[in-house]
């Protein structure tokens, strides 16, 4: 192998090898992993080394084991979940931030990357429509962002009382309500048991998910204490998005916070052609997004935006004699953690890279995508796509529950395309996220192949 780095780094070397053979296999390797945690568990040696060994051999060590095990979740035709690709500028930047090896923690200490995530900070709500001003934290996941969201919400609604819950806890507090559509990812139920919030109280949803706003009218009627509204921008299943418009007015009468867990669904705010839905979004008072996604950072990398950014420093910030602090908040003050990778390096290089437009023709392009599979589906016999495809989530049933698992079997068993199983609406479904910035008509129309072939058998 010719060395692109000095002499002395020839685990750099290996690695960048094992990386540029990966990523340049990712569209043609089958995307399942071929061993499986045992395999991979009995090609690493059993017990720790007495002596260390060579950061080389520690990579190849690393690379020959790990890798058969990898699912290739960067392929134009992974569907699983809701996972994106990794744009390359974002993946560079990536490797920078692990290089640099900066505590992104607070500005006087790391200005380079405080600074670049403030730029990020600012073009996302730029591009996304949202308040300038608002609170920027960039977190693991939407799971984080929420709790860091919900953690405003929580101090805000229970300040309004009168009651100082970051100073006096929740015992003794008003019971704080959170209402959330029946269909709210689980994550939420999670940001709100770390908040000691406990489970929220479930409003009607309606055949695509979506929470019913009537229903949440009344809900909003029945109590007059502190009360939090969890809403949701794409379902996991269908794509689809709450009606933000009269929940949020209605929020606002009740004098509730309106949270949205937009993990992959607030980009749509990016995309004019999406407007109808996401109106009345970008009045609501915090939201949560994941980089990993939509937007095509490497995981991991979340955001968490606060309009009242007084709120999510008062629930998230932190002092302490020994740090080096000013008087402008820290990339901590927004996010649970004190040390921090500087996750919204790769967000900014992932914009720079795109732009304005480029942003929009990511969103619009996924979407086309997942139309286009939709169309594909709907052309082939028994198959019903079971969600109206809004955004970039397909619901497919074949016929019976049974059949439904044999084909999505029969996909794994072939390895060209990946989607994932579910149960929605009381039936089994295969689930097509489409995620990837690399999904474009010639991958829709491997993926419909695929499907074809896995229904004749
Ligand atoms: C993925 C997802 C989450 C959780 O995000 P993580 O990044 O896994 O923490 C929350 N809500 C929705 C709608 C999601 O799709």
């Amino acid at each position: 192998m010719t060395s692109r780095f000095a002499a002395d780094h020839p685990e750099l070397d290996v690695a960048i090898a094992a990386a540029l053979r990966w990523i340049d296999g990712l569209a043609e390797r089958p995307i399942p992993a071929t061993a499986t945690v045992e395999q991979a568990r009995a090609a690493l040696p059993a017990a720790l080394p007495a002596s260390g060994l060579r950061p080389e051999q520690v990579i190849t060590d690393l690379v020959a084991a790990a890798e058969p095990g990898l699912m290739a979740i960067g392929s134009p035709r992974f569907y699983g979940w809701v996972m994106g690709g990794s744009l390359p500028a974002a993946l560079a930047a990536d490797w920078l931030v692990s290089a640099w090896d900066q505590n992104g923690g607070m500005r006087l200490a790391t200005p380079g990357v405080a600074a670049v995530e403030e730029a990020a900070g600012e073009w996302l709500l730029d591009v996304l429509g949202l308040p300038a001003g608002s609170g920027v934290g960039f977190a693991t996941g939407a799971t984080a962002a929420n709790f860091s969201c919900l953690a405003a919400a929580r101090g805000q609604v229970l300040r309004r009382t009168g009651w100082d819950v970051e100073r006096d806890g929740l015992t003794g507090a008003p019971r704080v309500r959170v209402l959330a559509g029946a269909e709210r990812h689980s994550s939420v139920d999670l940001a709100l048991r770390y908040l000691g919030l406990g489970a929220p109280e479930l409003v009607a949803a309606d055949d695509q998910g979506r929470l019913d706003a009537g229903a949440l009218r009344v809900a909003l009627g029945a109590y007059d204490g502190p009360t939090i509204v969890a809403l949701q921008a794409g379902n996991v299943h269908s794509g689809s998005f709450d009606p933000f418009e009269p929940v949020v007015e209605a929020a606002r009468a009740a004098d509730a916070w309106v949270h949205v867990d937009g993990a992959f669904g607030l980009w749509a705010l990016a995309s004019p052609r999406l407007a109808p839905l996401v109106a009345g979004l970008a009045e609501a008072d915090s939201w949560a997004s994941d980089a990993h996604k939509t937007l095509n950072v490497p995981y991991d990398g979340g955001v968490a935006i606060v309009a009242d950014r007084d709120a999510a420093v008062r629930a998230l910030g932190a002092r302490a004699a020994y740090l080096l602090q000013g008087a402008t908040p820290d990339p901590f003050d927004f996010v649970p953690e004190m040390s921090r990778r500087a996750r919204g390096v790769p967000v900014w290089a992932a914009l720079a890279s795109l732009g304005r437009s480029g942003v929009i023709a990511l969103v619009d392009g996924l979407v086309d995508a997942a139309q286009a599979i939709a169309a594909g589906l709907r052309g082939l016999p028994d198959v019903e796509v079971v969600n109206d495809v809004v955004y970039t989530q397909v619901c497919a049933s074949f016929g019976s529950d049974e059949r439904t698992d044999e084909v999505l079997a029969r996909l794994l068993v072939e390895g060209e395309v990946r989607p994932s199983g579910s149960v929605w609406a009381g039936r089994h479904v295969i689930r097509f996220s489409v995620s990837n910035h690399r999904t474009d008509a010639a991958q829709v129309r491997r993926t419909v192949d695929a499907v074809e072939r896995a229904l004749r058998g």
